[in-house]
């Protein structure tokens, strides 16, 4: 999966793909699925939501540019995958899903694997985690049609925010906002399919 999916296709960052290399997908991937759970897609894990493909989960992991001391804040934590990643290469990953039996599971797996530093919270996402802030790194695994302001405010300056960005699905797109004197500084990526954020945003 590391060299023909990630390395092959451009992810660079020697961290990241050491990251990926090392932790176990298929203990986030539903049991019926596991023989699939490397396969270059992404994966139902119940509710009606995904477990993203590992490229995806690999460039926006790079994108955030983490460094070993950064607090890190992802909102959508679905099976957990992407918040282990983040926890491999950060300080604290703070992640918070809106779907409590997701939350759960995640929970579950996570505890498995004995990291010391996450933390789940059930709750609407687009209001972020104010009592945590400000993060060094954002972010979103689900789309949203802008970057919700909470969210921005609680990125300190210099920050990174990833997300996919759009109304529709068809498009969505891979951003990278960066705070620069307060304002997004923002790089359009790829075209991308996310699931939709739910709860506030879509108010
Ligand atoms: N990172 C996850 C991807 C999960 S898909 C993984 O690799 O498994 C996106 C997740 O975002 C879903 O679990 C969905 O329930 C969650 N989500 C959707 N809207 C949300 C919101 N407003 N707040 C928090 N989580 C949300």
């Amino acid at each position: 999966m590391v060299q023909r999916q990630l390395s092959g296709r451009g992810i660079r960052d020697v961290k990241v793909l050491a990251a990926m290399q090392e932790l176990p997908r298929h203990v986030f991937v539903p049991e019926a699925l596991r023989p699939f759970a490397y396969d270059d897609r992404p994966l139902p894990i119940g509710a009606g939501q995904t477990i993203s493909q590992p490229y995806m989960v690999a460039l926006m992991t790079e994108l955030l540019e983490l460094r070993p001391t950064d607090k890190v804040l992802e909102i959508g934590t679905g099976s957990g995958y992407q918040t282990a990643l983040l926890a491999h290469l950060s300080a604290a990953v703070y992640s918070v899903e809106i779907l409590p039996q997701l939350s759960a599971a995640a929970k579950k797996t996570l505890a498995g694997l004995g990291y010391q530093n996450i933390n789940l919270k059930i709750g609407d996402g687009f209001y972020g985690w104010p009592e945590r802030a400000p993060f060094d790194a954002i972010l979103l695994t689900a789309a949203a049609p802008k970057i919700p302001e909470a969210l921005w405010r609680q990125l300190r300056e210099e920050g990174r925010l990833v997300m996919p960005l759009g109304k529709e699905q068809r498009t969505q797109k891979l951003i990278r906002a960066r705070k620069t004197s307060g304002e997004p500084v923002i790089e359009d990526l790829s075209a991308v399919l996310f699931v939709p954020m739910r709860g506030e945003v879509q108010k």
